[in-house]
Parts: structure tokens; C-alpha cells; sequence
């Protein structure tokens, strides 16, 4: 990693495979990291009932992040859907790792054409099959890098970390309808780094992660 790397947040080093993963095939089967059921706890939809589904492997190596991604297994879309439809949700959350690393276009058809509503979560570093935008209805970038890629057209909200290195000027807060922000494991001087942002920018939201509090998955 360069600290002079113009695209890069201090601290975050990125995998080689960053713009273009190479695990993209025809999407037949996806790299399963976990299919739940919870309530969405953050962003525009919190409360709902959602199905999760974690998909393996990401882009990116954020020194923070605590989700495991790198174990899987490969199932194919009636697998998953068969596993989708045994949770009372109509949302289903394509989450990670980072979701866009495979091809989910023939999945989210099949989500759609069973009247499932689609949320994504997405770190914003790689550029969407344009197919996605007629399935997927929510849109939850949550950048890591400097620069939201050019390729993502419509972003729901944007929810950043907000640590030692959140600047407030990376926000590009015209490319969504709503901006939230986290502070990164709750810590007490990024809850008062994230209030202080705030009251300069009052439209912005601050990110509270329900599903956290109540011990839900
Ligand atoms: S982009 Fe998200 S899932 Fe990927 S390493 Fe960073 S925090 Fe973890």
C-alpha cells in the first residue's frame, strides 16, 4: 500500500484484485458465506424483516473489518432460493465480503420473478452490471476508498465509517439520497467526531446499528 496513492483511504490496503475480481463467472453458482434471517438494523430500511445473504470473498482488506468472508460454499440459485424462501421476509439483503464480485444477475432475476424485494450492500469499488439497476430497489454503498465508482448510477444512501482517518470532504453526498455515518465500533471519540460532523452538515444521519443493540444476527 501507497499513502500517496491519490484513490485510497489512509490505512485501508486494497487486494490486487481491486477494480476487477476475478472470481465473476455466469453466475449459475455463487460463493455462499451464510443465508440468514434478521431485521435490517441500519440505513433507510431499519426494522424490516430481511433475509440475508452473505456472499464470499472481497475486493478490499479493511484493517477494521470483522466480518468473515473467506469461507463459503458453492451453491447453485435454486439452492439459495430454496434457503431464502424458509424465512418470512419479503426484502433479501446481498451482502458480503462484497456482493458485486460475482455475478448475481441470474440470482437477482430469480429473486425478483419470486417477488422478492432486493436491497444490496456494496463497498462502491466496482462497477455494477448494468442489468442490476431494473432488480435491485435499495442501494447501500458504504465506501472505503476515496472515489465511488463511476459505474454505480443510483446509490440509496451512503453510509460511511467514521474513524482517525474520516474526512467529511470524501462524503459525495450528491450521488445519493441519503448519507449516514457509523462511528467506527462505536468508540467515544468517533461518537463525538461523527455528532460534531453533523452539526455541519444536518441533513446527514447518524448511523445506529439497531440489530447490534438487541443482539440480533
Ligand atoms: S469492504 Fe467491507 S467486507 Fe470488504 S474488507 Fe472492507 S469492511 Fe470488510
Amino acid at each position: 500500500m501507497s499513502a500517496r496513492d491519490p484513490d485510497m483511504l489512509e490505512g485501508i490496503p486494497r487486494a490486487p484484485t481491486d477494480r476487477m475480481p476475478l472470481w465473476r463467472e455466469d453466475g449459475r453458482t455463487l460463493q455462499i458465506n451464510e443465508i440468514f434471517y434478521s431485521i435490517e438494523g441500519e440505513g433507510v430500511r431499519v426494522g424490516q424483516p430481511t433475509t440475508f445473504v452473505r456472499l464470499a470473498r472481497c475486493n478490499l482488506r479493511c484493517f477494521f473489518c470483522d466480518t468473515e468472508f473467506d469461507t463459503y460454499t458453492e451453491l447453485d440459485i435454486g439452492e439459495i432460493l430454496a434457503d431464502v424462501g424458509r424465512h418470512p421476509a419479503t426484502w433479501v439483503c446481498l451482502t458480503g465480503g462484497e456482493p458485486l464480485g460475482q455475478n448475481i444477475v441470474p440470482l437477482c432475476r430469480k429473486l425478483r420473478s419470486g417477488d422478492y424485494r432486493i436491497h444490496i450492500e456494496t463497498n462502491g469499488a466496482i462497477d455494477p452490471d448494468p442489468d442490476l439497476y431494473d432488480l435491485i430497489e435499495h442501494w447501500t454503498v458504504s465506501p472505503k476508498r476515496k472515489s465511488i465508482a463511476g459505474g454505480l448510477r443510483y446509490i440509496t444512501e451512503l453510509k460511511y465509517v467514521v474513524g482517525k482517518h474520516f474526512v467529511e470532504d470524501m462524503v459525495e453526498e450528491d450521488r445519493a439520497r441519503y448519507v449516514y455515518l457509523q462511528p467506527e465500533s462505536s468508540k467515544p471519540e468517533y461518537i463525538v467526531k461523527t455528532l460534531d460532523i453533523l452539526k455541519r452538515h444536518p441533513a446527514w444521519r447518524l448511523s445506529c446499528r439497531i440489530h447490534k443493540m438487541l443482539d440480533l444476527p
